[in-house]
């Protein structure tokens, strides 16, 4: 990066900063992981100014030709290693997809979503009322059994009842495997169209190492940059399901993502899909998303041992929602006290929580990206470990309940985690841990 750091300084500096943060660090944000450098340099290329309104062959600016040829070839990968129909690889990302999907099938504030509650696992836009979802569409939302399990039968009763125009599965934060196959038995009944929004399975999806949404569904939604390991991006799939039950619904997609919702495509992220695609098609990854759940089911089973307290009581994928209720402290505070000890997570709610959303009960874990670095079983157990004594030191901690008071009390907790010993000698084991395990 010589330009970058002769012209801004500053960002260089700030960039150079944060790829130390990801190499000293356990990155176990589910969500997150480390893209290859192929796809960096895709993602940095000359990709970046070129406007390109339109699909190939069908464009509204002159000078295509090349970036035809890469739109194609990201979209013929991409059919080929899911086995769908129709492929749009333009969307920004996750949330404009799910948007271009209910802009093409619903009419606005008359057709029903029917998605998994936010406070349950299930996504923004999936009909939350603080997003366009649930403000422009009336949504029915299920929730989880009381073991924190998707119930099935109450699904189906509650889609008969409701008669939702599109049904959505797939989650944010659902440790267990999804029966789409069920799923889509559902949606036939009612005539409604099934959305899978794998964004955090896709690479397990593409490896074997979760069933594939592709039989039961008509449309697919995937966001590139988690398990799959590309860039920011997502990509809006039709299967042979999809165009039997609606021959127009790839077209329909289409327009609703141009012209309906974006203008000119990142040419450049399309590019870095492609590779990402690409990457994901050999055996290693495979092997990869394989050794993810080995890796999470592994991190579960310690973490019992622990007496921590796991909600659906462990994990069929690639993530973890602990329930810290046992422990006496919230979430919040845990996330803050693992980051100090260089565990990053994230704070969760979890099924039935008493707790509001900015400190809840749990926190979400994975282990797409230390999987990424090649960690395996061994380290699981050190970083299980190392999780319930970071965890001890906080225990009892709770924040008080008057907001104005609760906010002069968080800046000087976090001042005090920070300065916590235990925890940072944690911190120490956790960088010699991560230096043995290189990020691209
Ligand atoms: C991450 C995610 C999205 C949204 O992705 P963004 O790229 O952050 O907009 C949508 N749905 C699910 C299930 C996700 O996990």
């Amino acid at each position: 990066m010589k330009s970058l750091k002769k012209v801004d300084s500053a960002i260089y500096s700030l960039i150079k900063k944060e790829e130390g943060r990801q190499k000293d660090v356990l990155e176990m944000i589910p969500s997150e992981n480390y893209a290859s450098l192929a796809v960096m340099e895709a993602l940095g290329s000359v990709l970046t100014n070129k406007y390109s309104e339109g699909y190939a062959k069908k464009r509204y600016y002159q000078g295509n030709a090349v970036i035809d040829e890469v739109e194609i070839l990201a979209e013929e990968r991409a059919k080929k290693l899911f086995g769908v129909a129709h492929v749009n690889v333009q969307p920004y990302s996750g949330s404009p997809a799910n948007t271009a999907v209910y802009f093409a099938l619903l009419e606005p504030f008359k057709d029903k979503i029917m998605g998994l509650s936010l406070a349950y696992g299930g996504h923004l836009t999936h009909g939350s009322p603080v997003s366009f979802s649930g403000k422009y569409f009336p949504v029915v939302s299920y929730t989880l059994d009381k073991n924190g399990m998707l119930d099935y039968d109450e699904i189906e009763r509650l889609a008969l009842k409701e008669k939702p125009k599109i049904i959505v599965c797939g989650f944010t934060a659902y440790p267990r495997i999804i029966d789409f196959k069920r799923f889509g038995k559902i949606a036939d009944k009612i005539g409604a169209y099934l959305l899978a929004d794998i964004s955090h399975i896709t690479g397990l999806v593409v490896s074997g190492a979760h069933p594939s949404p592709v039989p039961y569904v008509h449309i697919i939604m995937t966001t590139t940059h988690k398990t799959l390991r590309g860039p920011r991006g997502a990509m809006l799939m039709v299967t042979e399901k999809g165009l039997k039950k609606d021959p127009e619904l790839g077209n329909k997609i289409d327009k609703a993502v141009f012209p309906g919702l974006q203008g000119g495509p990142h040419d450049n992220q399309t590019a870095a899909i492609a590779v990402a695609l690409r990457e994901a098609q050999g055996k290693l990854f495979k092997e990869y998303g394989k050794q993810i759940i080995k890796n999470a089911k592994a991190l579960a089973s310690a973490l019992i041992k622990h007496n921590f307290n796991l909600v659906s009581g462990g994990t069929d994928n690639h993530l973890i929602l602990i329930d810290l209720t046992n422990k006496k402290v919230n979430g919040a505070i845990v996330a803050l006290a693992l980051e100090v000890a260089g565990i990053v997570v994230n704070k969760n709610a979890v099924p039935n929580d008493k707790m509001p959303p900015f400190y809840p009960s749990g926190i979400r874990l994975g282990t797409p990206a230390i999987t990424t670095r090649g960690m395996k079983e061994k380290e699981m157990l050190k970083i299980a470990k190392w999780m319930n004594e970071a965890i001890s030191e906080v225990s009892g901690e709770s924040l008080p309940e008057d907001k104005e008071v609760r906010k002069e009390f968080w800046k000087n907790f976090k001042k005090k985690v920070w300065a916590n010993k235990k925890l940072s000698s944690i911190a120490k084991e956790v960088k010699t841990l991560c230096s043995k395990f290189r990020t691209p």
